[in-house]
């Protein structure tokens, strides 16, 4: 093993290049982190109307979510989605909200 790896120099050149690639990828990383605190569109994103129920009516408030958070808050209702297996939920709840037309429909 010692003999092949003593015979490849072009992988002591890759290793080299990695690490500077990593060193990059580091001092960048570093620099949009620090840049981030000062900037204030942290991009926030629709992610669908609130699911949540209120008196037997949808909420239906524009949710955002923020790249700089794991949680959804919605500003009516204040109901909230921490996390993604939360955020599952909520895609889940939004999908059944969207076409409930003709079960709701049909019992009315
Ligand atoms: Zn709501």
């Amino acid at each position: 093993m010692a003999f092949l790896l003593n015979n490849l120099p072009w992988a002591a050149d890759g290793y080299e290049s990695v690490d500077q690639d990593v060193e990059d990828i580091r001092r960048l990383h570093a620099e949009c982190t620090a840049a981030l605190p000062g900037d204030r569109k942290p991009g926030h994103v629709h992610v669908g109307l609130c699911p949540a129920v209120l008196d037997d009516r949808p909420c239906c408030a524009q949710l955002t979510a923020s790249a700089a958070s794991h949680r959804i808050r919605c500003g009516s209702c204040g109901t909230e989605w921490v996390g993604m297996d939360a955020w599952r939920g909520l895609r889940r709840a939004q999908e059944g909200t969207a076409s409930p037309v003709r079960s709701t429909a049909a019992i009315g």
